[in-house]
């Protein structure tokens, strides 16, 4: 993939330092961000002796820079910057400029750009804007914010039609889910794709830096979580040490993607060749009749939390239940024979009810909505639905609450009556965000042995991790990663 570094600085020693930095870090060309400077220089002789081709840059505030000087002013600095070693200048599309390109920037590479901050518009449109910013023999660049997964199919439509005209062109998808059409910049089929220097160096949103780029071999994976909203998720940290861990370049992304945009996403992961993710709120049960075929484990527990792409197809997989299995080993709890007690009846409980019914646990299932426990129960061996006044009456030795109640950004307090914890009882919140929920914190006062949702989720991550990658970093690698994010 051919790399052009932005160079966002406020000086031209500072460009200068910057722009020998990305060459020497692997830059094929870079683009000096003049706009950004807090006035146009003068003198620009410190560019001449370096080495790489350069393209200078006066982004206008509509076109989301800061240049707001004239079109003369515009082609006196591109002047001096050709005089002083740079190849093209970027002029936008709709410039007065592009006209006189031929008397007034001869020899110079043009590179005529259009962008939108605020959305993609369709295929046919991005497909008139570029070849609009090719009529003057103009290397066509485009970049459109991305709202979501049609944004990117339309990217990726426009990219395959402009492709067939055999011409060059840039195209660019701003904002977070925009860094698909970054990393995938040579499937689209574009020339070149931009990079920031370092992390919080970025020239635009969404720009990746240098080295995570160059550390992108063919076989490093796209991975990453979809779920809406997309709120504080621990995953890209703990993928990315995995990643780091095992040696492969590669990018585990965030991923918001709306329900009703949940097919044009299976769409997106074809497209654009991510290797697999995982699913989250309140994806987790919608996306099962969507694939085309799910696994033992999503089968057994009827939600998907992973999804591998493995031959064009979808494969929709479960590592939750693996997860809370571990969380049991690792904390010496047995559960054949036990009486459980599961609070709530979404993905989380059901991977929950599928380890307690194989382990031959007695499971009580409660939820605010009744009907839901009673689906759920029906669906495992040795699981019943149970309400409020029930439950007080027994005795449990297990209790794990699958609700996000207690989770940060959702309502606190006791998912379930205080008085059914008590001692020797063995309590998991499913919750890691805070580390001790209250209801931890009310169960561990009576006695109980408690844990948290930290090991489910770092066991739930490694398995999606080895299902993706055939490797196995080993669980100390995800629990360091958490351990660091929280401080
Ligand atoms: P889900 O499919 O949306 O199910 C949510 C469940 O919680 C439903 O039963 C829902 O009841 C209930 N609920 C939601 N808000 C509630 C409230 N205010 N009061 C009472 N009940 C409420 O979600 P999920 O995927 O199962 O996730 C549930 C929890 O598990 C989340 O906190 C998530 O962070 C956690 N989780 C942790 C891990 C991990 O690795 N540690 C993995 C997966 C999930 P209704 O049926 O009445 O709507």
């Amino acid at each position: 993939m051919r790399i052009c570094v932005s160079i966002v600085e406020e000086s031209v020693e500072g460009a200068a330092r910057a722009v020998a930095e990305a060459k020497d870090g692997g830059a094929d060309l870079v683009e000096v961000r003049f706009d950004l400077m807090p006035s146009l220089p003068t003198d620009l002789s410190p560019f001449k002796a370096l080495d790489i081709p350069k393209i200078a840059t006066l982004r206008t505030a509509s076109q989301g820079g800061r240049f707001s000087g004239t079109e003369r002013a515009r082609l006196g600095l591109y002047q001096s910057c050709l005089r002083s070693g740079f190849d093209m200048v970027d002029l936008e599309l709709g410039s007065p400029l592009l006209e006189r390109r031929d008397r007034e920037l001869r020899h110079a590479g043009v590179i005529c750009s259009y962008h939108d901050h605020q959305g993609t518009p369709s295929p046919s449109s991005i497909l008139e804007r570029l070849v609009l910013a090719s009529a003057k023999e103009t290397l066509p660049k485009a970049a459109f914010q991305v709202r979501g997964a049609k944004d990117l199919l339309s990217i990726a439509d426009a990219a395959r039609l402009y492709s067939s005209t055999g011409k060059e062109f840039v195209l660019i998808g701003m904002g977070e889910m925009g860094e698909l059409t970054r990393l995938r910049a040579d499937r689209l089929g574009c020339a070149y794709t931009y990079a920031s220097l370092a992390q919080g160096k970025e020239a635009a949103p969404g720009q990746l830096d240098l080295a995570t780029m160059r550390s992108l071999s063919d076989d490093a994976p796209i991975l990453g979580i979809i779920g809406h909203p997309l709120g504080h998720t621990l995953s890209p940290r703990l993928h990315h040490a995995a990643l780091k861990e095992v040696g492969l370049g590669g990018r585990y992304l965030r991923l918001d993607v709306a329900p009703e945009e949940l097919e044009d996403f299976l769409q997106v992961a074809l497209e654009y060749d991510i290797r697999g993710f995982n699913v989250t709120i309140p994806h987790k049960e919608a996306i099962v009749p969507l694939l085309d075929r799910l696994d033992g484990s999503a089968d057994k527990v009827g939600a998907v939390n992973t999804v591998l792409l493995q031959d064009g197809q979808l494969i929709g997989h479960n590592t939750d239940a693996h997860g809370v299995e571990m969380t049991f080993r690792e904390m010496g709890v047995e559960a054949k024979g036990k009486k459980a007690l599961v609070v709530g009846a979404g993905g989380a409980a059901k991977a929950c009810c599928s380890f307690l019914s194989a382990s031959g646990a007695k499971v009580s299932v409660y939820n605010r909505t009744r009907q839901r426990a009673e689906d759920l129960a029906k669906r495992f061996r040795g699981c019943r639905a149970t309400d409020l006044e029930s439950m007080t009456l027994e005795r449990f030795d297990i209790v794990v609450n699958c609700t996000p109640l207690g989770m940060a950004g959702f309502p606190s307090g006791l998912p379930l009556p205080e008085s059914v914890l008590g001692e020797g009882q063995f309590v998991m919140d499913t919750v890691y965000n805070p580390p001790e929920t209250e209801l931890l914190r009310v169960a561990k006062a009576k006695g109980a042995l408690t844990a948290n949702g930290e090991r489910m989720l770092a066991h739930q991550a490694l398995r999606s991790f080895s299902l993706w990658t055939g490797k196995d970093p080993g669980v100390e690698v995800m629990y360091r990663a958490l351990r660091e994010a929280s401080g």
